[in-house]
């Protein structure tokens, strides 16, 4: 349970100012799903800064609004038109607040994430505490799994996974699409007996499919994650009640009104948490809570974050209700370099450690920010 009142002695914060610096990092492999291919992670790092500290986060938008309806740019034009104004427009009475405030904006979820999470990380490092820590989170290293892109072959597929099996990695997660299903992961369980094996759909699906979707049953699969419409909670309640496999949902998910829809619904057994889809960290431990006490078990999914992103995840994912392996793998999964230095290595039990120190825990190497930018502009508080 989060204590609400951990921010108090470090009293209201009055952001001097908010730099928005665009960062571009080649990816070590492009990642292909069925929204398209990515050869590169493009995101602004956010630095609220105030009496010396910066708090950092990184937005997760992509370049195209393949995943939701924002984009890298929409995140630049929403954060600089419509919510740094209300950012400096009056002291903010703790982290909380934030979500209240941008609230008369609708949606722009990753917007407002990037500029929320960065205000909780900039209390945690004033108050000296970690924000698991903060939230009662209950362990010190997250079981790690790995996503694995769209391949030409199965053969491919097999390749690719081999090496994340053999590093220790706890859960396979696969990419599919409408004729990529049942035969790559059916060639998975057979190369991996025993590992826990997961099929993403990203909405590629309809319920016209529910035939094809029904044939997965036989793969004992972990859970089919988001099969049917990025908004839909309804189809996806149909679907799952014909269905042993667990339903995951993702894109589904965007508040937590939606959360309490799904459960109401019945839309799915299990949610996957990613904060900058549900615009920012209070909205995720919001989600986290109703999940956990209707049963339902969590996992924090991934948006290719640089170790910046991936440490606030690693945060969240301590709490007690992520009960399943999270898509939180090793800087070198995606980087040949991190943002942050040490990067993220995996454990010799498949695990990432949750950082220990003030805020989310890491803080981006300056030398590597410089290498990386690509643009960046600091606002001031008016007056
Ligand atoms: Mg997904």
């Amino acid at each position: 349970m989060t204590d609400p009142t951990w921010w108090t002695s470090v009293g209201a914060l009055v952001p001097e100012a908010v730099s928005l610096t665009e960062v571009a990092m080649p990816l070590v492999t492009p990642f292909v799903t069925a929204r398209g291919v990515e050869a590169e992670r493009r995101f602004w790092l956010v630095g609220v800064h105030a009496g010396g500290i910066t708090g950092w986060a990184e937005s997760v938008a992509q370049g195209e609004p393949l995943y939701s309806e924002e984009t890298h740019q929409t995140v630049h034009l929403v954060v600089v038109e419509h919510l740094l104004p209300r950012l400096f427009q009056a002291p903010l009475d703790g982290p909380e607040a934030v979500a209240a405030r941008f609230r008369p904006i609708r949606h722009h979820e990753m917007a407002k994430a990037a500029l929320e999470m960065a205000v909780f990380d900039w209390y945690a490092r004033a108050a000296g505490v970690s924000l698991h820590t903060v939230w009662g989170g209950t362990r010190a290293e997250v079981a790690a799994g790995v996503a694995l892109g769209l391949t030409p072959t199965v053969e491919e597929l097999l390749a690719a996974a081999d090496p994340f099996v053999a590093a220790g990695y706890r859960r396979l997660k696969v990419k599919i699409q409408r004729g990529w299903d049942f035969e790559p992961l059916a060639a998975l369980r057979r190369a991996y007996p025993g590992m826990a094996i997961m099929a993403d759909g990203n909405s590629a699906y309809t319920l016209l499919d529910q035939k094809a979707l029904m044939r997965l049953d036989d793969l004992d699969l972990l859970m089919l994650e988001q099969p049917l419409g990025p908004d839909d909670l309804v189809d996806h309640a149909v679907l799952q009640r014909a269905l042993k496999t667990p339903i995951c949902l993702d894109e589904s998910l965007r508040s937590v009104q939606d959360a309490q829809h799904a459960l109401s619904l019945a839309s799915g057994r299990v949610f996957n948490i990613k904060p900058g889809r549900v615009g920012g960290f209070r909205s995720a431990v919001a989600i986290h809570d109703v999940a956990r006490a209707a049963g339902v078990d969590v996992w924090c999914g991934g948006m290719l974050e640089s170790g910046i992103g991936r440490a606030a995840n690693l945060q969240l994912a301590s709490l007690p209700g992520f009960t399943l392996p999270s898509d939180l793998s090793a800087s070198s999964r995606y980087f040949v370099e991190d943002l942050i230095d040490p990067p993220f290595v995996l454990t010799e039990r498949g695990t990432l450690a949750v950082p220990r120190g003030p805020g989310i825990g890491v803080t981006p190497d300056a030398a590597r920010v410089r290498r990386f930018a690509t643009q960046g502009t600091e606002w001031h508080r008016p007056g």
